[in-house]
This record gives structure tokens, C-alpha cells and sequence, in this order.
């Protein structure tokens, strides 16, 4: 579908049915049917007839569409609507798949990483690009990040570059540091930060907020070929984990990945619904090529501008006024602006930021957006709130990095952590998201995290935050809709809507907390075609 031109997303219309008999594609039936709605917040049927739900109703309304529709018995399976993963990187995702995998989930210590690494090494031709990623120094056994020397004695001929899981830090090994053009003169760049030895000042190999700039100018793209085997990779992870829409809130976003990610679709490679998010640099580019706020279709659409904020060395980037200037710039422009903010400083540059737009040109339903918004004080909590901001949170954080934010996180500051329950309480309307490759993308971690508060060890953070199952789910669904502004599409199971469905192996609402994470997703459909099945 034509979507480079300028123009109102061309959601098709709802189509008309008869009261006596109906007529549908498919029905599901005998269903504990969740619908997120508030009107009818339970069912047994739903019926979908060209990519659309046509109705939503009991068991007792099947007869109505015997002869007339496939009937699908759903065994008593749940059935929510599909999985919004409001803030996702897909691009890094496939990159990731595609890389030596150093995840927690796969090395344990510093060797384990030198291993995967140096067999890599022995695969590929010397001066070759080695791309590692997924380490997490809290889970590694010498509890330290890794330096260019260790990365050097498993692979001292080929570049590497191994990515932290937060995608916020990287080391490089002495090759790596060389193309980089890093070296003991090399100043802090904006943002960034070079980490270097006390006593001689050269670089360790370990560098912060430089990881886009690196992949944009020293680590050469992926091949094609291999960029579109990642996507596969990605596409099936995100399919059987029920996700049916995506919001890509990639920085480094502009004309070329959306006319990747057009691509993508158009060829089926890459089947979620997506938002892409874009670099306040990639607003005039856009522009040009005439694609406006709110352009394209259900399948693609243009989402927020997005602007990272990082607080290095006790210093903000970008600094306040430019930052300002940059919300107003995109807010005058029609676009809805996410702004990336984890420490409290950020946050509160978020707030201020707001406030000066809002203040020149104020817009009731503005939609800005908090992403992460990771340490929020009660003072932060009310202005977001009296700001209408939306809130875009990771839950599932709390369980995989859990430990470490009790070990390092200020004792002050961890009642602020991850905040849901209050935002809920406060009407903030917070949307879940994985953040992945940053966390695996799988919700059902995130429900299971925001109703426990727990990490992988069993330990609880700030219980009192902790949400209800269903209070979960729909910041999966509904609230990831309304923070694209999709949520008279997606997001319920309700007449009119699209038809983006997921079958759950047991009812999330109902099974004990400690089994959350061992619901399986069956089955997921989009736009009423069975995309995925267990
Ligand atoms: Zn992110």
C-alpha cells in the first residue's frame, strides 16, 4: 500500500452486518475472551470478517453464523487482543540475533565471552568486523565490564565491538578502538563518555552513549542479505510472543529505515504493525519527501520524533535550552515528541522541556511522551501528570535487572524505580514495552513483573507499585494503542476494531502470580490471518 505520500492513515471502514444472521470469515468460539474494553470487559465470541472484528459476543450468539462463517472452537483458551510493544528497536534486534550472543542467558564470566568471541574469529577472514552484544558486567563472574585486552586475546585481528545489553555502553578491542579513531587524545565526545586507565589515561576499550555513532560511521551495516535474515529472526520472536503492533523508537531513524521498514512490510518479512519513531535530524528530510504527522496506514505509520537525553559527568545533552528548542520544533510541527529519560536529572529535563512548549503553544491532547522515565520522584510524578504526558515504561526490567538496581541504585531513589502503580493511580496512562534487544520482548515478563515487582531472584522492588493483571495487560494493549493515537483501531477486542488477536495457553487474570511467566502464547493473528501458531 502506497504510504510515502503525505495523507490520513487509510484505516478501511467497518463494514455493516445484519441483525438475524451474520456472516463472518472466522469465528472464535468457546473462549474466555478478554477484551480491554470497558463496556463488556468479558466474552466468549468473536467474530472477524476482512481483517476487522465484526462482533464480540457468548456462545449463545453462534447459531446466528452457523453455515455462514468457519467456527473455530477455542477450547476455553483466552483470547486478549494482540501485544502492543510501545517501544522496541528492531533494527538492533535483528542485529543482535545476527551477532555472538553474550547475553546473560548464554555467558556466565568474562572467558565464556572470550570463547564465543575467538570461535567467531576462527569463522570469519582476519580484519572482519566481529559484533558481539547482549553482556551484562553485573551477571559476569569478575562483575566488571570486559577491556579491549580481553577482548584482544580472543580475537586481536578482527575489529569487535561488544555491545552492552542496555545498548548504552560498548567495548572495542585495540583494532576496534584503532578504526574508531579512539585514542589516548581523543576528547569526550557530546554525550559520550571514554572511559580510560587512572594512571595513563588511555582508553580501556570501554565507551558510553556512542554506540549509534559508531554503527553509523565505523562499523560497516550489515549485508542486506544478512540485515533481511536478522528481520526473519526478529519477526518470529516478536510473533510468538503475541506482539501484533510495534513502535520502532529508533534514534537514528530518517527516510532510509522507513523505506526499510516499507519495504519490510510490503514483502511480508515483517509482519507486526509498526510506529517508527525518527531523530529530530530526520524531521526537515521527512518533510521533504512529504511524509507528515500521522502519515501512512494501519501497517506503517509515521510515529513520534524522538530525542535522546543523557546525563554524563553530571552534565545534560543535549543541553536545556537546545532541548527546548527541539520539543517546540517537532510539537510545532505536528509531531508528537518521545523523549528518552532514565535518571531523575533527564526526567526532569523532560518536564521543563514540556512546560516550555506547552507554555508557547498549548495543545490539549498533545500525547508527548516519557520514554523509560525509569526514576521518577512524587514532584516529577505531578507535573508529567499535570502535564498529560504519556508514560512509556519497561516492566520487565524490573525482573531482569532487578538485582542490580537494588545493588546500585540509589536506596533513596528505588521506591521511584520503574514506577506503574502510581502512574496508573495518577491517571499518567503508562504503555509497557520491552525496549528489546535491550530485554527479551516476550509481555508475558512484563505482566509477570508489574503484578510481582520481582526480579529473576525472587526479590521485590518497591511492592507497593505492583499492578493488577489486568491493569498489566492493558498497558500492553490499550495504552500502547493510545500512545500512537491508535486506540479507536487497536488495543480492545470490540466491534469495528481490527482484528489482531492473541491465544493464550491460560488466563493471566486468573492463574497465581508465580505462573505468569509459563503462559504460553498459541496462537497470533493479524488483521484476522493466523500469522503464528505454537
Ligand atoms: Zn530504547
Amino acid at each position: 500500500m502506497p504510504v510515502l505520500e503525505s495523507g490520513v492513515r487509510d484505516f478501511p471502514q467497518e463494514r455493516r452486518v445484519t441483525l438475524s444472521t451474520r456472516e463472518a470469515d472466522f469465528v472464535l468460539h468457546n473462549a474466555n475472551v478478554l477484551t480491554m474494553a470497558a463496556k463488556r470487559p468479558r466474552a466468549s465470541l468473536v467474530a472477524v470478517e476482512a481483517g476487522r472484528i465484526v462482533f464480540v459476543g457468548s456462545d449463545d450468539d453462534l447459531d446466528q453464523f452457523k453455515g455462514r462463517a468457519k467456527l473455530v472452537s477455542c477450547e476455553g483458551k483466552t483470547v486478549v487482543p494482540g501485544f502492543n510493544d510501545a517501544h522496541t528497536h528492531v533494527l538492533a534486534h535483528a542485529s543482535r540475533l545476527l551477532g555472538v550472543d553474550c547475553s546473560p542467558a548464554s555467558v556466565t564470566s568474562i572467558a565464556d565471552i572470550q570463547d564465543r568471541i575467538r570461535q567467531q574469529a576462527a569463522r570469519v577472514p582476519q580484519g572482519t568486523w566481529i559484533r558481539a552484544g547482549g553482556y551484562d558486567e553485573f551477571h559476569l563472574l569478575e562483575s566488571r565490564h570486559p577491556t579491549r585486552h580481553d577482548l584482544d586475546e580472543a580475537a586481536p585481528y578482527h575489529p569487535t565491538k561488544l555491545t552492552h545489553r542496555s545498548l548504552h555502553a560498548c567495548v572495542l578491542n585495540t583494532p576496534g578502538l584503532a578504526l574508531a579513531r579512539i585514542s589516548i587524545e581523543t576528547p569526550d565526545p557530546p554525550g559520550g563518555l571514554i572511559d580510560r586507565e587512572v594512571e595513563t589515561g588511555e582508553p580501556t576499550g570501554l565507551v558510553f552513549g556512542m554506540d549509534s555513532r559508531l554503527n553509523e560511521r565505523v562499523v560497516p551495516p550489515l549485508s542486506e542479505q544478512d540485515l533481511r535474515q536478522g528481520i526473519r529472526l526478529a519477526n518470529n520472536d516478536f510473533l510468538s510472543s503475541g506482539i501484533t503492533s510495534l513502535t520502532d523508537a529508533s534514534v537514528r531513524n530518517g527516510p532510509e529505515q522507513w523505506r526499510l521498514f516499507l519495504g519490510l512490510r510490503e514483502r511480508g518479512e515483517l509482519a507486526p504493525r509498526v510506529r517508527m519513531m525518527f531523530g529530530l535530524d530526520a524531521l526537515a528530510k521527512l518533510e521533504k519527501i512529504g511524509l507528515r504527522s500521522g502519515c501512512g496506514n494501519a501497517g506503517l505509520g509515521l510515529g513520534p520524533v524522538k530525542i535522546a537525553l543523557a546525563e554524563t559527568r553530571g552534565r545534560l545533552y543535549p543541553p536545556q535550552d537546545e532541548l527546548n528548542e527541539g520539543v517546540l520544533r517537532a510539537h510545532e510541527a505536528g509531531f508528537q515528541v518521545a523523549m528518552h529519560a532514565v535518571e531523575e536529572g533527564t526526567v526532569e529535563a523532560a518536564a521543563v522541556a514540556l512546560e516550555h512548549c506547552l507554555h508557547r503553544s498549548p495543545k490539549a491532547d498533545h500525547r508527548h511522551r516519557v520514554e523509560h522515565c525509569s526514576v521518577c520522584p512524587p514532584v516529577l510524578l505531578q507535573r508529567l501528570r499535570a502535564l498529560n504526558a504519556v508514560v512509556v515504561t519497561q516492566p520487565a526490567f524490573i525482573y531482569y535487572s532487578g538485582e542490580r538496581y537494588l545493588d546500585q541504585v540509589p536506596r533513596s531513589q528505588l521506591p521511584w524505580l520503574y514506577r506503574t502503580g502510581s502512574f496508573l493511580r495518577n491517571g499518567l496512562r503508562p504503555a509497557a514495552s520491552s525496549d528489546c534487544p535491550v530485554a527479551p520482548c516476550n509481555p508475558l515478563a512484563g505482566v509477570y513483573a508489574a503484578v510481582t515487582r520481582r526480579a529473576r531472584s525472587g526479590q521485590a522492588l518497591s511492592p507497593e507499585e505492583a499492578v493488577p493483571p489486568e491493569d498489566a495487560l492493558k498497558m500492553y494493549t490499550l495504552a500502547g494503542a493510545y500512545a500512537c493515537f491508535d486506540e479507536h483501531q487497536k488495543g480492545s477486542i470490540e466491534t469495528g476494531k481490527l482484528a489482531d488477536l492473541v491465544v493464550l495457553s491460560a488466563d493471566p487474570t486468573a492463574v497465581p502470580p508465580d505462573e505468569l511467566m509459563e503462559i504460553r502464547v498459541e496462537k497470533t493473528i493479524i488483521g484476522g490471518e493466523v500469522v503464528w501458531e505454537l
